[in-house]
This record gives structure tokens, C-alpha cells and sequence, in this order.
């Protein structure tokens, strides 16, 4: 039987891809914080990666996939959606946490599973928070922009809250509390460059956010 990578190699290639998507060019310290990691272990770990040829790093530090690397990751990030959908759906876990219990049962999941999930909860093109499945028909829609591109007055859609943000329980809570969920839509009542906010309006009320947090959600002008 072929050996599965292991659980922390397969995490590191998904922080790289989830990173490097939201983030651009990644470097080791960035891997480290997230990680909560220590740099030795961080750049062990990589020297590892690194001769099982998952990731290569620049002249400039900077981490990169391979093809083979990218492969695997992708292959996690699909596992990882398909649960996260399992979980909220059919067993009624809150949409705001499904993705840390994703994040430890996505590692299980042999490739007859897998295939058996997908075709269980229709084929979803996405995860529950709207980030595209990688691959065939996994995409946003063309004209996403990230919610700190909108102006005054802007009537949106949202499309996607980012991986990265998921991270944060506390942040999905507030997230689900205020309704920006994937399809709802919100006016752009306020941004403000100097205070770096942005407040967005809806049926249930307003929420303010800063750009750091906009800039990694994904919505349409509608
Ligand atoms: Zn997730
Ligand atoms: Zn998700």
C-alpha cells in the first residue's frame, strides 16, 4: 500500500497553500507565527520538504510548492472543504467551528472516502464559507474583489470569508453573528482610510471591520 504523507508534513504544505494565496510570497517567519511554531523546528521541518522535493525556497527565502507539493496540498485542501461541509450539514456542527474538527479529521480520509463524501453531499464546488474546492470547476466568480476594494454607498455580495480568517473561532462567531456568510448581500455604508475601517450594513444591522480582516474576504458588486 502507497504510504500517506504525514500529518505534518500534509499541514505545512496546506499553511504554505493557504498562506501563499492570501498572503503572496511566504517566508519562514510568516510559517513560523502561524504555525505557533519555533524556528528550528520550522526550518527542520523545511529542510525536510525540501529534499522529499514538496517545496523549494528561493534565493530570497522565499517557500514555494513544487508540482508535486502543490499536488498534495490541494489534495488536503479538497479533503478539508468536503469535510467542513459534512460536518455543517449532515451533523449540524455550527458553520463558525466546523473548520478546526475539518482540520483534524481531513487527515483520515483515504481516497475511496473521499470520492464516496463528494458524491454524498452533491459534488460541492466550495467549502461552507465559500472557498472554491482546488481544482476542475473550483473557481470564485470573475469579478470578485476583496471587501476593502468597494466604495461608499456599494451594494455587495459576499463570496467567500478566506481560509486563513477560519482560523479564528471567535472571528467565524462574529462573522456568522452579523451574517457575512457567503451569498448574503450588505451596503457599504462607511470606509474610512484613516481609521482603516469599514462598516457594512444589512437587514440584521451594521459590522465594522478593519482592512486587514476585508482584504481576505471576497465579494461582488451586485
Ligand atoms: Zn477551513
Ligand atoms: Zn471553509
Amino acid at each position: 500500500m502507497k504510504e500517506r504523507a504525514s500529518v505534518v508534513v500534509e499541514e505545512y504544505l496546506q499553511a504554505i497553500l493557504a498562506l501563499q494565496a492570501e498572503e503572496g510570497p511566504l517566508k519562514a517567519v510568516t510559517l513560523t507565527k502561524w504555525l505557533k511554531s519555533s524556528p528550528s523546528t520550522v526550518h527542520a521541518t523545511l529542510s525536510r520538504l525540501q529534499r522529499d522535493k514538496l517545496v523549494k525556497v528561493s534565493d530570497k527565502k522565499v517557500i514555494q510548492l513544487t508540482k508535486k507539493g502543490q499536488n498534495m496540498a490541494e489534495s488536503l485542501a479538497k479533503r478539508h472543504r468536503l469535510v467542513e461541509w459534512f460536518l455543517c450539514d449532515k451533523l449540524g456542527i455550527s458553520w463558525h467551528e466546523v473548520h478546526k474538527h475539518a482540520h483534524v479529521l481531513e487527515h483520515g480520509l483515504t481516497p475511496v472516502v473521499e470520492e464516496k463524501l463528494a458524491e454524498f453531499l452533491g459534488f460541492p464546488k466550495s467549502c461552507p464559507h465559500g472557498t472554491p474546492l482546488p481544482g476542475e470547476s473550483g473557481h470564485l466568480p470573475k469579478n470578485t474583489k476583496s471587501l476593502d476594494q468597494f466604495k461608499n454607498g456599494d451594494i455587495i455580495e459576499i463570496v467567500n470569508i478566506g481560509e486563513i480568517l477560519e482560523e479564528s473561532i471567535d472571528l467565524m462567531k462574529f462573522f456568522l453573528d452579523k451574517n457575512i456568510k457567503p451569498g448574503v448581500r450588505h451596503e457599504v455604508q462607511e470606509k474610512t482610510d484613516i481609521t482603516k475601517t469599514i462598516i457594512l450594513k444589512s437587514e440584521t444591522g451594521t459590522a465594522t471591520l478593519n482592512y486587514d480582516i476585508a482584504a481576505k474576504i471576497g465579494a461582488v458588486k451586485v
